[in-house]
């Protein structure tokens, strides 16, 4: 039998996932995936805690992550975010670190103009409110993030959306529409939480990302540096994300 190491510190970190099933436009769940992965690398163990409509909001959460959605969606989400929009605000102003990706991220803002003119509110963490509109911004994107370096996904989104004089967007789009397809911003960065357009799904072909979600998250929780990836797996992993990286960035719109 091996022995365990019973003095190694056991690290664990909750992950509130938003509405899945619900929120998974464009293979999002590959974030839930990269994160979980890297943090067992870590020796962290993950605890993935679902949010669905109707459901109480879970306890201790570390994380927060969202996907998009498919329109349909969106009659069963709206009426059930007023349930989930303070502990969400809450968390967020706390330094909990958030991944929105594009449902999410709008869902995450103020408010959302309808196509049909009326209008949805929004959790109101995010100072950024949003307007759809009937022809969708849809291909690759390349954006530039002044810490993270070059960001590639793939959007899809009917959504314009604006940020507020105070609000910091996440990256300055290169090539595609971004926020809005007229500003150049992409997406929004408030205290550790990211709002952005980016599906692909984003965080296997932008590990950086997930680092600094799971760094916030392990830094607020215990006081320590994060512990590294095991040299092995990073290096095989680093791999794997530079030739994906490299095919994204050499694709057509
Ligand atoms: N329906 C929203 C839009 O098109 C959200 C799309 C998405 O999350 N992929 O803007």
């Amino acid at each position: 039998m091996t022995e365990r190491n019973t003095s190694a510190p056991v690290y664990s970190l909750a992950i509130c996932h938003l509405y899945p099933g619900l929120l998974d436009g464009n293979s999002d769940i590959g974030n839930l995936l990269v994160l979980t992965q890297r943090m067992r690398w870590r020796g962290i163990e993950p605890q993935v805690l679902e949010y669905h409509p109707g459901g109480l909001f879970p306890q201790g959460i570390d994380l927060i992550i969202g996907g998009g959605y498919a329109s349909d969606a969106k009659k069963i989400l709206t009426p059930d975010l007023p349930r989930i929009a303070q502990p969400i605000r809450e968390l967020i102003e706390a330094g909990v670190p958030a991944l929105a990706v594009c449902g999410s991220f709008q869902m995450l803002g103020t408010h959302t103009i309808n196509i049909d003119g009326k209008t949805s509110e929004g959790v109101g963490v995010f100072d950024a409110y949003t307007v759809l509109e009937s022809k969708r911004l849809v291909g690759n994107i390349i954006t530039e993030n002044a810490e993270m370096g070059t960001i590639i996904g793939y959007e899809n989104h009917q959504g314009r959306t604006y940020l507020g004089p105070s609000a910091l967007p996440f990256a300055q789009v290169i090539s595609g529409a971004g926020n809005n397809g007229a500003d150049k911003t992409e997406g929004i960065h408030y205290k550790h939480a990211i709002g952005t357009y980016l599906h692909g799904p984003l965080l296997p072909k932008n590990p950086l990302i997930a680092d600094y979600l799971i760094r916030h998250a392990f830094e607020r929780k215990y006081a320590e540096s994060l512990p590294p990836l095991a040299a092995q797996q990073a290096a095989l992993m680093e791999a794997y994300t530079d030739s994906a990286r490299s095919r994204a960035m050499a694709r057509p719109r």
